[in-house]
């Protein structure tokens, strides 16, 4: 349906624009996440669930929910991998047994 494209459009455009300003209203250039909390979200998958990482920034109280752990996504991104590229690598190092 043409209108519930539309709709879909705007959504996806106005979600991106609470997103920029909510970057924006943090007084820090950066958000200083706090975990408030963590949930296993079954209905994702049968069998393996994930886990979906609720967090608030301490500055500017604003809430995320995410299924990326972000401390492993900012040590991801200190070494220049993605995501999911850090946790692969984390998951063969802990099968190998050298340590972290
Ligand atoms: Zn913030």
């Amino acid at each position: 349906m043409v209108w519930d494209k539309k709709l879909k459009a705007e959504i996806v455009k106005l979600n991106c624009r609470v997103q920029e300003l909510e970057e924006r209203i943090c007084p820090c250039s950066q958000h200083d996440w706090e975990l408030i909390g963590r949930r296993y979200d079954v209905a994702y998958g049968v069998g393996d669930a994930e886990i979906i990482y609720r967090y608030k920034c301490k500055r500017c109280g604003k809430t995320t929910s995410t299924m990326e752990n972000l401390e492993v996504a900012a040590e991801a991104r200190a070494h220049g991998m993605t995501y999911g590229q850090w946790v692969a690598e984390m998951h063969e190092r802990g099968k190998r047994g050298d340590g972290m």
